[in-house]
């Protein structure tokens, strides 16, 4: 596709960037965040409440990263269920480990509602859509039988019912989940923003971290605009770890995830077509998942596009064509946006946080990180502190690797083409 009508910039930005005074570097901090999307923010954001001077640098435009182009869907959302939590980590452990969802969830809540952090916060609920009968089988007995603490208000929508929630037999049933929302994700950013520099810190966008340097009081940072020494040093880079800290890198996998918006379809058709207003997920392996615009005109839809490719203008008829799939009335609709971004999975599918010879990380939150990424930027700033307040329940598990893996994931192409083979043949 070449079309110049399909901007390739996220439709929550249009209208929506900034570009922050280019301040001068200062010499010295006593926290500096490489990384300016939902993580660094928020762990800046309670450093310098906590009394340090903090810093974030931000290689590109604010926004740049998947805090300014992701789906806006909010889940509760650690991604392995308590049970397989449990054969790893025993059932404590995991219990305590999928409170942290909830609590992420709670915080948003929090944020959006009394935070002063106005994003479009919309608790309408999500509908999962079986993609076989097996699933909606499964689906509806997880519904059932929730770990006790844990549980969710759940409906369980049989097929016959399921138009009330999206006018398609393309699923056969599903169950909404009616705490899930939705947020417009820039000016969630944007809101994150403004509250870390209420709280005094500084941001520099378009400025790089490009070298890195540890000695015995703390760590030299080489920037286009000069060199930083900070005491301490978050890295929050996420789907976009570089080579800048290759152990962090060779412990996340990032994966590109797609979207398109629709043209302007009018409120009404949106409406026949999603008639709650939820969020649509799949249980397909290779999942996708849309939703209505915030002002109820369009569609945004997502998935994975593509085995290897990063245009999302090539990937913009495949997203198309999964979405007229599901629903045909949209034939004939005209694509007006067309977006990509990395999303950092990790290898057992947990977010991360935690220091490695002095350098603190957090991320892997592997496509959940809308809600995961501030409450654990929260706690990741308030571990640089020192506050007891900063503790979580994924505090000294281990960041794991694969041998000779270092950042470059080989094995997605052949891992997309198997899942999406399995998909197609309904297992
Ligand atoms: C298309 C798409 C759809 C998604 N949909 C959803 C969804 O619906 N729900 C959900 O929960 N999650 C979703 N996600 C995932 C979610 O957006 C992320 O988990 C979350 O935004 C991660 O925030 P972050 O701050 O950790 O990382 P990011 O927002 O990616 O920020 C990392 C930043 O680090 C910067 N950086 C990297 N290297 C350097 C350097 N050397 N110097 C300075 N800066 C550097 C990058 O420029 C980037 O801006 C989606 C992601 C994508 C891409």
């Amino acid at each position: 596709m070449n079309d110049p009508q399909v901007a390739t910039i996220p439709y929550w930005q249009q209208g929506a960037q900034v570009q922050l005074p280019e301040a001068a570097l200062p010499k010295r901090v006593d926290v500096l965040i490489i990384g300016g999307g939902y993580t660094g923010l928020s762990a800046a954001r309670e450093t310098a409440a906590l009394g340090a001077a903090t810093l974030v640098l931000e290689a590109g435009a604010i926004g740049a990263g998947c805090s300014g182009r992701n789906g806006g869907q909010v889940a509760h959302s650690i991604k392995p269920t308590f049970a397989e939590l449990s054969r790893v980590h025993g059932a404590e452990r995991a219990f305590a480990i999928c409170r942290e969802g909830h609590e992420a969830m709670a915080y948003l809540r929090w944020l959006a509602t009394e935070g002063g952090v106005d994003c479009d916060w919309r608790q309408q609920g999500c509908f999962y859509g079986a993609h076989t009968r097996r699933h909606f089988l499964a689906m509806a007995k997880d519904a059932r039988c929730q770990p006790r603490g844990l549980e969710q208000r759940i409906s369980v929508i049989a097929r016959a019912d399921q138009r009330q929630e999206i006018a398609t037999d393309f699923y056969h049933g599903g169950c909404v989940y009616h705490d899930d929302a939705s947020v417009d994700p820039m000016r969630l950013l944007l809101g994150l923003l403004r509250r870390a520099q209420s709280a005094g810190v500084t941001v520099l966008d378009r400025c790089p971290a490009l070298a890195l340097e540890t000695n015995r009081e703390g760590f030299e940072v080489t920037t286009p605009r000069g060199r930083i020494f900070a005491s301490k040093l978050l890295i929050a880079t996420n789907g976009y770890t570089g080579n800048l800290t290759p152990w962090q890198r060779r412990r996340v996998i990032p994966i590109g995830s797609y979207q398109i918006a629709t043209e302007p379809l009018g409120a009404s058709q949106v409406k026949s077509l999603i008639p709650q207003g939820r969020n649509i997920v799949d249980t397909r392996r290779v999942v996708v998942y849309f939703r209505p615009s915030p002002d109820g005109t369009r569609i945004v839809f997502g998935g994975r596009a593509a085995l290897a490719e990063t245009d999302p203008l090539a990937c913009a008829p495949r997203l198309m064509d999964m979405m007229t799939r599901i629903l045909p009335q949209l034939e004939g609709v005209r694509c007006e946006y067309a977006w990509a971004g990395w999303v950092a999975y990790t290898f057992d599918t947990l977010p991360h946080l935690g220091s490695h010879r002095g350098i603190h990380y957090c991320m892997g939150y592997c496509g959940q990180g809308v809600p995961l990424a501030p409450h654990f930027g929260r706690r990741i700033g308030q571990q640089m502190m020192g506050i007891e307040e900063g503790r979580t329940a994924l505090d000294g598990l281990p960041f794991p690797t694969r041998p000779y893996y270092g950042g470059t994931p080989w094995f997605m192409a052949p891992s997309v083409f198997a899942y999406r083979t399995l998909d197609a043949l309904g297992i």
